[in-house]
């Protein structure tokens, strides 16, 4: 049986994309391949996970890393029967750097699987692929993580059309016109109908937001190559919610 460094695991509402408040279990699972500047998540391997006392209390105690998939799949379980849940999600980090655990902890549990991926591990994604429901993918622009990634966010994507998809791409105040034209001219590409998601950037380490009409006018130009493309920005965080 596989292990793998987990931060944290609780039950909360989605607060991103296409399932915004859909009720899920979240199991953080440390590690990423990239570093975005507007990254505000804590990745890092701890001795440590912390593990919520009931679904929602936002309460933790903490059990000792690494978790093997049984104990995960058990606490999911728990949070499951606590409060009718949509989905699992599975996020990061890069949740993906965990492929295998991922798709051991999924065959020992009944709940539809969700990953929150970077879109960039495509080998990765495609070993467990089958055992996926949902997958929500970013599009990381070059003024974000200071190289190109398209090549391989069109194969990753490619290898998730598939799914119940969304793509995120988080929009600040230094996106540029040509990379953002690029992301939407590779989702077009792959399939107009793939869902989008403008995310204003929530301002951390000094990124610069975007303003109100730039974000408008990014929508009008993506909404002219594509028919489902909307803005939605962090909400678990006006709620202050995990
Ligand atoms: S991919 Fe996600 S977790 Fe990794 S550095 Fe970027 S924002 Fe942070």
């Amino acid at each position: 049986m596989s292990n793998a460094h987990v931060v944290e695991i609780f039950s909360s509402a989605q607060g991103e994309g296409k399932f915004v408040g859909c009720r899920q279990v979240f199991v953080r699972l440390a590690d990423c391949n990239l570093n975005c500047n507007f990254c505000d998540t804590n990745f890092t391997r701890t001795n440590f996970c912390r593990v919520e006392t009931s679904a929602g209390s936002m309460t933790f105690r903490d059990e000792k890393n690494p978790l093997d998939a049984k104990r995960v799949a058990a606490l999911i379980k728990t949070f499951c029967d606590e409060v009718p849940t949509h989905s699992v999600s599975f996020t990061g980090g890069e949740p993906l750097v965990h492929a295998d655990f991922i798709a051991e902890v999924a065959a020992l549990t009944d709940a539809k699987i969700f990953l929150e991926t970077n879109g960039t591990l495509v080998d990765e994604f495609k070993k467990i692929s089958a055992a996926v429901d949902f997958v929500s993918m970013d599009i990381k622009l070059p003024s974000v993580v200071g190289r190109d990634l398209f090549d391989v966010h069109e194969k990753f994507l490619r290898a998730a059309v598939d799914k119940d998809l969304c793509v995120k791409i988080v929009v600040t105040g230094s996106t540029t016109d040509e990379e953002f034209l690029s992301a939407i001219e590779l989702v077009a590409n792959v399939d107009e109908k793939i869902f989008v998601v403008l995310q204003p950037v929530t301002p951390v380490n000094n990124v610069p937001a975007v303003d109100a009409k730039k974000i408008l006018q990014r929508q009008a130009t993506a909404l002219r190559r594509l028919p489902n493309v909307r803005i939605i920005p962090q909400t678990h965080k006006s709620i202050d919610v995990l």
